[in-house]
């Protein structure tokens, strides 16, 4: 537990963030000319604590024993989950002070910690919400994850975004300007990130890393099929970029970030 796991919102936003488990994929496999190492991938999960929300982003893996049938065995062959005892989001903070989880998407590495949060709003966008309805195998959505008591019908859904700033795509879901959601499309059937105070964009799963940023023409045939669109993946890319170069931090939910600080 750490500051911002205290009950009621600070006076000035923070923003702290939490590594929930983590996965490893060698960079060859992923990247045309990749490295031949293995890299290890953090299931980020951000907290935001301002204008009286307490909002998470992603919710990270879930301890084991998943139970999610040939699928799930599936997914832990190409990408092995670890997850040890106080990893999971629900034993880092207290799930009772968190008003809102946002899920940037389905993947099993974002919403394994859904079932700490029975009292939360949940928040996803249109596209994700589609595929919960009718997923396909290569949605990589394992239901045995998603507790029973959730109901997309009772969720926030992000379905209109306009013009943001940077070019992007954005939605004021909470009308505070402060923690805004951003349509980042292509990793998967809607996408979110979040542009947090105007400066620093949790961008999820947009790239599996800052520094493949940009590189989307390497990506390999395996991981490019499972992008749900790959075009979309690009165009995300370039405008991730822009924004960059224009101030903005870009924080994706499977880089290193320390840790207990206010990121803000
Ligand atoms: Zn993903």
């Amino acid at each position: 537990m750490r500051a911002l796991a205290r009950s009621g919102s600070p006076a000035v936003a923070e923003l702290v963030a939490f590594a929930c488990g983590s996965t490893t994929h060698n960079t060859a496999a992923l990247l045309r000319g990749g490295r031949r190492e293995t890299r290890t991938y953090p299931a980020g999960v951000f907290l935001y604590g301002g204008h009286g929300r307490r909002i998470l982003f992603d919710t990270g893996y879930a301890p084991q024993p998943w139970r999610t049938g040939w699928r799930g065995a599936l997914y832990r062959r190409l990408l092995p989950p670890r997850i040890g005892p106080g990893q999971p989001i629900g034993e880092q903070l207290d799930p009772a002070t968190v008003t809102h989880v946002v899920l940037s998407h389905l993947h099993p590495d974002h919403i394994g910690g859904m079932r700490y949060f029975p009292h939360a709003t949940f928040v996803l966008a249109a596209g994700a919400a589609r595929t919960l309805r009718q997923p396909r195998l290569r949605d990589g959505v394992l239901h045995g994850l998603i507790p029973s008591w959730f109901d997309p019908a009772e969720a926030i859904i992000a379905d209109e975004f306009s013009p943001g700033p940077f070019g992007l795509s954005t939605m004021d879901v909470f009308d505070d300007e402060d923690f805004m959601l951003v349509d980042l499309p292509g990793h998967s059937h809607g996408h979110l990130g979040a542009l947090v105070s105007g400066r620093l964009l949790l961008a999820g799963d947009a790239s599996w890393g800052r520094d493949f940023l940009g590189d989307e023409a390497r990506i390999r045939a395996v991981p490019r099929f499972i992008s749900y669109d790959y075009d979309e993946l690009q165009r995300t890319a370039e405008l991730l970029l822009r924004a960059e170069a224009n101030g903005v931090t870009l924080l994706f939910s499977h880089d290193e970030h320390p840790t207990g600080v206010n990121l803000l």
